[in-house]
């Protein structure tokens, strides 16, 4: 055999062997969209429609999902098992923080076991208990210089539509706006917001959040596109949604086709664990991208659901395969009540470091921490330069190796 064959064969085995314990994970851990697990589901939705007495026309309208938000913990209780002082505790937190899951995505949880991921994101537990921790630790409050504005960097800003969303996710890092009751914002706020916006001509990029914009009927979303649209400042319009994950029914053909025609139109979703990427998921992000919507996914870290290197793996790439690229990873805040989520810039790190090398460049997104009060993104990032000086630059490869290269001289 040539040698450099023989070399080149000798590499591959030892590449092989670096990805073997992910190759081993995945033919344990199911995808949400495998036989074992689109069974379960398609089982736990048959007996949520029983208990609602839906018909299969009704599960797939958004609004009856909305209108069926499950919220109290005897409904939840038909489903799984909890004590009664379960059921008081999730009445006690839920006075504090308000909780409420979508059929469909009560569809999705595992009803034996609470410490599953998609339930752990979903159902209220003791630990919110915990009152360590800010409500607003991004001080959003003080960047606001006009109705529905935030804003924190020089050419672009943030619109909140509304504080409503579709699902009450555990570790929301925005309870402060998700507050006590759903609240929209008026056409007058919208138009004040826009105003702003045509005002200051820097700003050439504008991200529509809340809550979830995506409460919005298509009208009033229309509303505020259009809006934005017709001033020529603006470049491009993101809008930031959890609903292609937590109620995917919302992404109909009609809202898809009122969307395109304001292109360029970008969508950040939040998918936070690979199961979350279900048959209906997909089809909703298949029904965005074929209107020619970019997706970005913006991850949270959170301990206990994705602070495993293969999940992320796994997540980012069968983001993928439904036309979502992995953009952001986000550390997560201190915020009140999701204490226990927290995890470690070290742990975080340690992901990222694994992440390159072992799947492409465009399965890794850009890990971020939000610095408090308001200042804005810092990228975190593993230091891979050894030393460095004028002639020469020492760097780590994603092996461990050592590359040096010395530059020519000037
Ligand atoms: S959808 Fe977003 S804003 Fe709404 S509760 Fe979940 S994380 Fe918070």
């Amino acid at each position: 055999m040539e040698e450099s064959r023989k070399i080149s064969l000798e590499r591959a085995e030892e590449l092989k062997k670096e990805i073997c314990g992910f190759m081993e994970f995945k033919k344990t851990y199911p995808l949400a969209t495998d036989p074992v697990m689109t069974e379960r589901e398609d089982r736990q939705k048959q007996q949520i429609m029983a208990y609602l007495n839906a018909s299969n026309e009704q599960w797939e309208d958004w609004r009856w999902q909305l209108q069926n938000r499950i919220s109290d913990a005897g409904v939840l209780s038909q489903f799984m098992h909890f004590s009664s002082e379960d059921e008081e505790m999730i009445r006690e937190i839920s006075e504090k923080y308000r909780w409420a899951t979508t059929p469909y995505y009560l569809s999705l949880m595992d009803f034996e076991n609470q410490e599953y991921a998609i339930n752990r994101m979903a159902i209220p537990t003791s630990r919110e208990r915990d009152t360590q921790g800010e409500l607003d630790p991004m001080d959003e409050e003080h960047t606001n210089p006009a109705a529905c504005i935030t804003r924190r960097y020089p050419n672009r800003l943030i619109i909140n539509v509304t504080s409503a969303c579709a699902m009450f996710c555990r570790h929301c890092q925005r309870r402060r706006l998700i507050g006590e009751c759903d609240s929209t914002k008026s056409r007058a706020q919208v138009d004040e917001a826009i105003a702003y916006v045509r005002e200051n001509e820097e700003i050439r990029d504008v991200l529509i959040t809340g809550g979830d914009p995506m409460m919005l009927s298509d009208e009033f979303l229309e509303y505020v596109v259009k809006g934005l649209r017709a001033c020529s400042n603006v470049e491009i319009i993101r809008i930031g949604t959890r609903v292609p994950v937590t109620m995917p029914q919302r992404i109909t053909e009609e809202f898809c086709s009122m969307l395109k025609k304001y292109h360029p139109i970008y969508m950040n979703i939040q998918f936070n664990h690979p199961r979350e990427l279900t048959r209906d998921a997909v089809k909703a992000c298949t029904r965005l991208a074929d209107a020619g919507i970019p997706l970005g996914n913006q991850m949270v870290f959170l301990k206990g659901i994705n602070d495993d290197r293969y999940i992320v793996q796994m997540l980012n790439e069968n983001l993928l395969r439904a036309r979502v690229k992995p953009y952001y990873i986000f550390h997560p805040k201190q915020v009140v009540g999701t204490r226990h989520f927290q995890m470690t810039v070290e742990e975080g790190l340690s992901i990222m470091k694994y992440l390159r090398g072992h799947t492409s460049g465009m399965a890794i997104p850009q890990y971020i921490l939000n610095a408090p009060h308001g200042l804005g993104k810092i990228p975190l990032l593993y230091n891979y330069i050894l030393e460095s000086d004028e002639e020469h630059v020492k760097l780590e490869t994603w092996e461990g190796k050592t590359a040096e290269i010395s530059y020519f001289p000037r």
